[in-house]
């Protein structure tokens, strides 16, 4: 055999200890919604729990992702920076890569990012760059790696082409296995939350290329951007940006991919932070408010199935949990100062769900 090229030498050994740190883990749980205004119907509800991931957000998945894509693309090296923009979560996840590899972390994060994603990425000894507004996030990355000479990891980008969408483990794959053995095993909808726009592109590249008749639904919090570019085509449009943590964008995201989006559906913020409270509710756990956006597409869909007369199971994503949100979407002070009263959204939400 011949010898490893010695600048190669670490590179192998960093991706051996991320590959043996997935040996070590186990797959999220994929849950019934006990709802039986819809199961007796003949329609399931389920979600993937991708709060249990050892850095407690579906960007556990990413940003191992991310790691494997730069490291075989020879763009990370033993000692290099690695800088993030993001809203919180995949840097909480990166930061756990990066302490893994032993390399140091940045994240450039808005400054309204939650307090304990915050202290998670310090907890994994990463450091953190707060900026005042999310369209300054990418800019600001791009220079802190340059000027350190590390690497821009860059989510926004790289999120739809770092996944394998044909299968080895993706998320895609995982649920499809997992719905096996139920009574409507090849769900009639799967929706998700649009960040990076990754995981749906992920889901709908593996739908086609199964030639599964699944549907992918995108659901969309006000402010973001992603709707109106599905519906119109226009890359070039900016927005205010989401006020639902991890959940839309205020500018056309590279890895959001439009073609594989059958549906979008459009969420007013106060039914998301009404579902986030009755589904915590009614699965006895607090769960983060872009699973609520999702609870809504999913629970908009389902009755649309009920009135049509359709039976089949529609899937989505418990993305992370609510104790991360505890002095923000979980406080009835905070959510009432950022999203005004609620009576009326709970009141839809209630409405949905009986
Ligand atoms: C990133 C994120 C999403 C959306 O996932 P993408 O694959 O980036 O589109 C949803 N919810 C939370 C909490 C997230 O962090």
């Amino acid at each position: 055999m011949p010898a490893t090229p010695p600048l190669r030498a670490w590179a192998h050994d960093a991706i051996a200890r991320i590959e043996a740190d997935f040996q070590r883990s186990a797959d999220t749980h994929l849950i019934p919604l006990p709802l039986p205004a819809f199961s007796s119907r003949g329609i399931d509800l389920y979600l993937k729990d991708e709060s249990t991931h050892p850095t407690g957000s579906l960007k556990h998945r990413l940003a191992r992702s991310l790691f494997l894509y730069a490291l075989c693309n020879g763009w990370v090296r033993e000692g290099s920076t690695i800088v993030e923009s993001s809203s919180g979560s995949t840097a909480v996840s990166e930061a756990y890569f990066a302490r893994l590899l032993g390399l140091p972390f940045i994240a450039v994060m808005p400054r309204s990012t939650s307090p304990e994603k915050i202290a998670q990425i310090e907890f994994y000894g990463g450091r953190c760059h707060l900026v005042d507004s999310a369209t300054q996030v990418y800019a600001e990355a791009r220079a802190l790696a340059s000027q350190s000479g590390g690497h821009y990891m860059d989510q926004f980008t790289y999120a739809e082409r770092a996944t394998d969408w044909r299968g080895n483990n993706n998320i895609a794959e995982s649920m499809f296995s997992q719905m096996a053995r139920e009574r409507h095993p090849v769900p009639r909808w799967i929706v998700v939350g649009a960040g990076t726009g990754g995981t749906s592109a992920t889901i709908g590249r593996f739908v086609r290329y199964q030639r599964h008749a699944t549907q992918l639904c995108v659901a969309e919090p006000q402010g973001s951007v992603f709707s109106a570019y599905h519906a119109g085509g226009d890359a070039t449009l900016t927005g205010p940006g989401s006020r639902i943590e991890g959940i839309g964008r205020p500018r056309v995201e590279p890895s959001f991919i439009r073609e594989l989006v059958d549906r979008m559906i459009d969420v007013p913020d106060a039914e998301s932070i009404a579902a986030m409270r009755a589904l915590s509710a009614l699965l006895g756990r607090r769960v983060g408010p872009s699973t609520g956006t999702n609870l809504v597409g999913m629970l908009t869909l389902a009755t649309q199935m009920r009135e049509a007369g359709q039976s089949g199971s529609l899937l989505s994503l418990l993305c992370d949990s609510g104790e991360r949100y505890l002095p923000t979407y979980h406080s009835g002070d905070w959510v009432e100062r950022t999203f005004g009263d609620c009576a009326g959204a709970t009141r839809r939400v209630a409405a949905l769900l009986a």
